[in-house]
């Protein structure tokens, strides 16, 4: 399968981002084992965090997840419009979201808050069709979801509402803090809140649906956090969701992707000389230097200059200098210590197998989460799908 986005054609030179499916479909089929009777929702936001949101969709479904998960309403009608079929929830709304097509297109959509659920009645009205919600409670994380003080005021409202036709609750929910650090007092403080916040629905007379709270660092880590339904997005895709507790090995996750480019010019500098702007680095000795066609347009984190690492020719070579906006520069060592030339191919991340980095490397590098290294990787990068889960035939 060849990517059809903007980043194919005239992308970045000889840059591909290789997606593997089956590694997608058996990461979905550890969370299924893991999580007992609890179903998996595949979190495909976010173009599937980089992978590309159709086929990693697909992928997740026939590894085992019975729901998929995004964002924005537009993400989960782009699933849609590719046929894909499986129950889909869009939890961020915003006023004018385009609830009728969301409506129209069996999505399920996630409600907070009084105008929200106005919102979704007014589109069941126009589209004749009964709206299934997901109520979002706010447990403690303060983002979304409503807080303890409307909820009871929410549930009255959506009782009316369920009463009258209009909307059908499929699930009630909420999100955690810090799910990744075991032994976060917060943890087990939302789950109490989301008990008592079930707990009110019934007691409005609202059967709260779905239970579900947890993400894929929960799923994994908390089980009393799993209920009915876990939402995963990073383990589906292979990464740790808490690398300080396991390693996405150690987890049975496999990452699925793999960014790999060509070196586009080698050279030699003397000892001494500034390398890329602001001559952040300086050679400590006569050096050979590769440069790497991929930036911070491309998704390479500028925080991650003369830190992060790529494989090139058997070995790890270290960014030299800062990342520019599409390209930067390795250290390959001294003079004739590496045979590498311009065309070699060079692997910036991958699964870690065979000595290459990973997204949590790259992560680690540049001061942040490997959620952001892969989901920033730019349009430019030419995405390419192997394997055959969830391939239509
Ligand atoms: C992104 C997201 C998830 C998935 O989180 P992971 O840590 O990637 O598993 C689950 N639920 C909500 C509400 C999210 O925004």
């Amino acid at each position: 399968m060849e990517a059809a986005g903007p980043g194919a054609p005239g992308g970045t030179a000889a840059a591909e981002a290789v997606v593997d499916l089956d590694a997608i479909a058996a990461n979905a089929a550890v969370l299924t084992a893991a999580v007992g009777d609890a179903a998996l929702m595949a979190v495909v936001k976010a173009d599937g965090y980089g992978h590309g949101l159709v086929p990693t969709a697909r992928a997740a479904l026939a590894g085992g997840a019975s729901w998929l998960g995004v964002a924005h309403v537009g993400e989960a009608l782009r699933l849609r419009a590719a046929g894909v079929a499986a129950p889909v929830l869009a939890w961020i709304l915003t006023p004018g979201a385009d609830l009728d097509a969301a409506l129209r297109a069996d999505v399920d959509v996630s409600v907070a808050a009084g105008w929200a659920l106005e919102e979704v009645v007014a589109a069941a009205r126009r589209t004749g069709r009964t709206a299934r919600v997901h109520l979002e409670v706010d447990t403690g994380l303060s983002r979304g979801g409503a807080a303890p003080h409307a909820w009871p005021a929410l549930l009255n409202a959506v009782a009316e509402r369920v009463a009258d036709g209009a909307i059908e609750v499929r699930g009630t929910w909420g999100h955690f803090a810090s799910a990744d650090e075991p032994g976060a007092a917060s943890v087990p403080a939302q789950l109490s809140a989301f008990e008592a916040a079930l707990a009110s629905a019934r007691a409005a007379g609202v059967d709260p649906g779905l239970r579900h709270h947890a993400n894929s660092a929960a799923a994994l880590l908390v089980p009393a956090a799993r209920y009915d339904l876990v939402r995963c997005g990073i383990a589906v895709v292979g990464l740790s969701p808490a690398p300080q507790v396991a390693s996405a090995a150690e987890l049975g996750l496999v990452p699925a992707l793999t960014l790999r480019t060509r070196l586009a010019h080698v050279r030699h500098v003397p000892a001494g000389a500034g390398v890329s702007y602001g001559h952040t680095f300086t050679t400590g000795r006569a050096s050979t230097l590769g440069l790497v066609p991929l930036g911070y347009a491309d998704g390479i984190p500028r925080h991650a200059s003369s830190a992060g690492e790529v494989l090139v020719d058997g070995a790890r070579r270290r960014v030299a200098g800062r990342v520019c906006m599409d390209q930067f520069v390795v250290d390959l060592g001294e003079p004739g210590a590496s045979a590498a030339a311009a065309g070699d191919e060079v692997v910036v991340l991958g699964p870690g197998t065979a000595g290459e980095p990973t997204a949590q490397d790259w992560a680690e590098a540049a001061g942040t989460i490997s959620y952001e290294v892969v989901s920033r990787l730019g349009e430019r990068v030419p995405r390419r799908w192997t394997g055959t889960a969830g391939v239509p035939a």
